[in-house]
């Protein structure tokens, strides 16, 4: 079942600095998993986008205030996020790890976090899990717009720790990040496109048909191993 686009252009909105999925390279341009996706999928199905980094929280403004038409942000499905967003099938699968300064041996379980300041990203589904869990394990928690301002806290030890999608710890420690990650993740949910609940419903039918496409022809395998393969 082929969909056609309504609209000239779709504005996407994404995360501004969340890699592998979208990051700046050397020269300035955008790229990752999620940016390449969404142009290969929006060229195998013929529709135009415009996308626009403006971090996690600010994109899910802007898809629900229909300033967007859509988000693809390494976005978890949760259920609570379903009220308000419809969402593609997954493309992805990431759990949410606590972070701490490698050569920390001091925490080891979330117990060892009491009277410690826990750093996540405004809006998050680690900012979610966060604020459940705080009274029962006592960490205090700061919020930050933007993975470089938590991860440099991390660094001068302004904050003890932080909360992040276990690809992304991954990577950052690929890259040379001193941290590592002595607790079992956690599920929060698989990566999704979205649009604000009943908008748009031809660009989330174009994605999965896109995406699936993307999974027959080898395309996806390609642009993942990309950024994340085992010689990466
Ligand atoms: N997967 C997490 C979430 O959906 C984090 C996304 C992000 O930081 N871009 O909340």
């Amino acid at each position: 079942q082929k969909a056609t686009p309504v609209k000239s252009q779709y504005n996407i909105s994404s995360d501004s600095l969340f890699a592998p999925f979208e990051f700046q390279d050397s020269s300035k341009k955008y790229v990752g998993i999620d940016v390449d996706l969404m142009n290969a999928i929006s060229q195998d199905q013929g529709f135009n986008i415009k996308m626009n980094f403006v971090g996690f929280q600010t994109a899910v403004d802007q898809t629900l205030a229909n300033q967007a038409d859509g988000m693809i942000a390494g976005m978890s499905i949760t259920d609570e996020r379903k009220k308000v967003f419809d969402f593609s099938e997954p493309y992805f699968t990431a759990n949410s790890t606590i972070v701490v300064k490698e050569g920390n041996d001091k925490v080891k379980s979330y117990e060892d976090l009491k009277g410690l300041t826990v750093g996540v990203k405004n809006g998050t589904a680690s900012q979610d899990f966060l604020e459940k869990n705080k009274d029962k394990y006592g960490y205090k928690i700061k919020v930050f717009d933007t993975a470089d301002t938590m991860y440099e806290s991390l660094n001068t030890s302004s904050i003890d720790a932080f909360m992040d999608d276990e690809p992304v710890v991954k990577y950052a420690i690929k890259q040379g990040r001193k941290f590592s990650t002595p607790i079992k993740p956690e599920k929060i949910g698989e990566y999704g496109f979205a649009v604000k609940k009943g908008s748009n419903p031809e660009l989330i039918e174009m994605f999965n048909n896109g995406l699936a496409e993307l999974k027959d022809n080898g395309q996806y395998d390609k642009i993942v191993d990309k950024y994340v393969g085992d010689n990466k």
